[in-house]
Order: structure tokens, then C-alpha cells, then sequence
């Protein structure tokens, strides 16, 4: 007791890395948010008022990102595995109180991802109003896409998932609520934005479960597709 312990060591954390298209270099991934609610017709299929009750934000541990053409082991403590295929923003430059205005100086670019969801343990932590956590952040909770480097999207660009080929959601990234440069100011007014942020920013209607053995293709046009197999 008391006596200082000499000669230990632990194996540093593994930062996550993402490709970025037309590069060697792999993007580092340091604290994923991201945005709930943020299409009314999916607010609306949950049974919330998107008119009453704005966006917000959760988060998802850097661990449970998955990339393209990885498989996603089925997690354990749910029989609910919901996918929600959303734009995904790498930020680049960081900040805090960022205007809207100069929110795209701080983006590198964009990928699709899923926000995995045990949406058993999301029902059940609503309605004991607890944290989502267990819910949104578990190995392979966020498989996302090649980076394409850039800051504007443009045009009202399609997004979709399909499972087994079977097309279950898709939507607009028009359709938004709160658009990009406003989820950047918004969320750089809760604490400073660094290098290597992600943001999901949120899901169209159609959000559904999948089993074992199945393939996830979520799309963005523009952008690299991702393939997931849940295994
Ligand atoms: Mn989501």
C-alpha cells in the first residue's frame, strides 16, 4: 500500500480513421455527435411534434465507428437493431459560437453513415426518462462511408437505405430542419468543435429493423454508397 507501482503499461486508445476519397491519408475520428428529430416525417413516426419541439443532440462513442463493407456484429441486450441512414459532416476546422454563416469554412467533407439503434433500449430509457446512451453507443453503432472532402452539397440531394434490396427509407437533404450551417452554430454553442468531429445529422421516415444475415446499402447521390452485412 502507498508504494508507487513502476514499470506499467497500457496499449494507448486506437483512433478511428475514416478514407477519404482521392487520399492515402485516412481522416482521424475523435467525438461523434449527432442530431435528433431532424426531418419532421420521421419525428412524426416517432411520435413526436416537430413543430413543438426543435432538434437536439446525443452523442456516440468514437469505438463504435464501423467502415464500408465491414460487418456489424448483431450487439447484445436488444432484440431491436434499427437503422437510420443520415448525412454525415467531418469537421475540419474547429470552433465555438461558430456564426452560420462561416459554419462551411469548418467542414472537410462528407460521408453517409447509419445511426445504428437498439430501439428497444431507446423505448425503454423514454419512458423511465433516461439517457439514450446504451441505446445509440455500442460497438459498430456508427458504420460510415469514404469521405468525399468539400464543403457544400449541392443541390436537394436524394438519400436512401435499402435492405436486402429492398428500399426502406429515403428523403431529401432539403427536407432538414435544421440545415448544416445551422447544426454547426448550434452545436458550437455547447462546447468548442474540434478536428475530427462527426456529425450525424439525423434520419428521413422509413427507419425499420434488421436481422442477422442481412445487407444494409445506404446512399447519398454524390457521395461513395457504404454496404453493411449485420453478422
Ligand atoms: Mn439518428
Amino acid at each position: 500500500m502507498g508504494e508507487c507501482e513502476t514499470g506499467w503499461s497500457v496499449t494507448p486508445p486506437v483512433v478511428p480513421g475514416l478514407a477519404v476519397e482521392g487520399s492515402d491519408a485516412r481522416f482521424p475520428v475523435g467525438r461523434i455527435f449527432c442530431v435528433g428529430r431532424n426531418y419532421a416525417d420521421h419525428a412524426l413516426e416517432m411520435g413526436a411534434d416537430p413543430v413543438r419541439e426543435p432538434p437536439f443532440f446525443f452523442m456516440k462513442q468514437s469505438s463504435a465507428l464501423l467502415t464500408d463493407g465491414a460487418a456489424l456484429p448483431y450487439p447484445p441486450r436488444t432484440a431491436s437493431l434499427h437503422h437510420e441512414v443520415e448525412l454525415v459532416v467531418a469537421i475540419g476546422t474547429g470552433g465555438s459560437g461558430i456564426a452560420p454563416a462561416d459554419a462551411l469554412d469548418h467542414i472537410f467533407g462528407y460521408a453517409v453513415g447509419i445511426d445504428m439503434t437498439r430501439r428497444d433500449l431507446q423505448d425503454e430509457a423514454k419512458a423511465k426518462r433516461r439517457p439514450w446512451d446504451v441505446a445509440k453507443s455500442f460497438d459498430g453503432a456508427a458504420p460510415v462511408g469514404v469521405i468525399v472532402p468539400g464543403r457544400t452539397m449541392a443541390g436537394d440531394i436524394g438519400i436512401s437505405l435499402s435492405v436486402d434490396g429492398a428500399v426502406r427509407q429515403t428523403g431529401k437533404l432539403g427536407a432538414m430542419i435544421w440545415s448544416v450551417p445551422e447544426i454547426i452554430a448550434e452545436l458550437s454553442t455547447y462546447q468548442a468543435l474540434l478536428p475530427g468531429d462527426l456529425i450525424f445529422t439525423g434520419t428521413p421516415a422509413g427507419v425499420g429493423a434488421v436481422e442477422a444475415g442481412q445487407v444494409m446499402h445506404a446512399e447519398i447521390e454524390t457521395l461513395p454508397s457504404l454496404s453493411v452485412r449485420v453478422a
